[in-house]
């Protein structure tokens, strides 16, 4: 079997010239005014860093704007809370995004929850959560609305299907959980207290690794002609799950690097675009 390589660099590298013509379209239109995502970094993690500077570097290059936002890893609840109702405020900032994790003092769920429902281009709150769960307007979680996007670029056939995502964190395996489901799959969540995991992959259309441990689930796992998709990137560039032998085997997979990364940084800036667009011809 010929496996499909989901290609989330292709994928987000075409978006990103269809969003610099609409931020190009927007600013005419509008005298000049440009969408424009914050970034706020909390303390000094290398990793976050470049994260950061990455969606920076995106924003860049489809014309769009950045507001940086730096703090220090002492920072309290309060004062991260204070600057995002500044953001919130700030009429010329569209889009606000706080790199995860923050330091261990500071509330993280507070200050996801603080940011207006309008500029979660991110999807952290738990206002978009439940808005996106009820099919309601609202931005998605970047990683998984990135994978939604990425099966969507390749007319993968979601309705029906057995999905098992590995993983229930707050920004990726629960709201990939209730994105499938919305997208009509059968969906299982498991996480580090479910039994039998490889049985309950094996029984997997459609598998999404989210677990954040290398290579964690085997390729013997995995069923001839499923469709995987890791969301894992580690040191020396695997993912969470062993992807190497299923290449030939299963119908599709995401690679690492270039399969879901690229989509996150991109579903950011699409989110951002869009709230830019509402905002500035409204
Ligand atoms: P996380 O918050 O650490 O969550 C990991 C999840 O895996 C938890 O729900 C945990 O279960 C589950 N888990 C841990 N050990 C397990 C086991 N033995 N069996 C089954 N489940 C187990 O991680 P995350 O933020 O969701 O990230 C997951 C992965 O995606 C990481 O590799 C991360 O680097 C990657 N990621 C990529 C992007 C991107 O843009 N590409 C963005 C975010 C994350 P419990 O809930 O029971 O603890």
């Amino acid at each position: 079997m010929t496996t499909l390589i989901l290609d989330g660099s292709a994928v987000a590298k075409k978006t990103e010239a269809e969003l610099a013509t609409r931020v190009e379209n927007l600013k005419a239109k509008s005298g000049g005014q440009t969408p424009a995502l914050a970034t706020i970094l909390v303390g000094a993690d290398p990793a976050s860093a470049t994260y950061v500077r990455m969606k920076q570097n995106a924003c860049k290059r489809i014309g769009m704007e950045s507001i940086t936002v730096e703090m220090g890893a002492e920072t309290t609840t309060e004062e991260l809370l204070e600057k995002i109702q500044e953001l919130n405020s700030n009429p010329n900032c569209h889009g606000i995004l706080l790199q995860h994790p923050v330091p261990e003092q500071i509330d993280e769920r507070a200050c996801f929850d603080a940011i207006a429902l309008e500029k979660d281009v991110d999807g952290v709150t738990c206002l978009g959560f439940g808005r996106m769960a009820m099919q309601e307007e609202a931005y998605g979680s970047a990683t998984p609305q990135g994978i939604m996007r990425l099966l969507d670029a390749y007319d993968i056939p979601l309705s029906g299907k057995n999905a098992v995502v590995v993983g229930r964190s707050p920004i990726l395996g629960k709201p990939m959980g209730m994105m499938l489901l919305n997208a009509d799959a059968t969906v299982t969540i498991c996480h580090s207290r479910t039994q039998g995991l490889a049985d309950i992959i094996k029984q997997a259309d459609i598998v999404v690794g989210a677990v954040g441990r290398p290579e964690f689930i085997k390729a013997e796992w995995i069923k001839d002609g499923a469709i995987v998709v890791d969301a894992g990137y580690h040191p020396g560039g695997v993912g969470d799950i062993e992807l190497a032998p299923l290449e030939g085997r299963v119908a599709a997979l995401t690679p690492v690097p270039g399969g879901v990364g690229p989509m996150t940084i991109n579903t950011l800036i699409f989110q951002c675009v869009a709230a830019g667009e509402k905002k500035i011809s409204s």
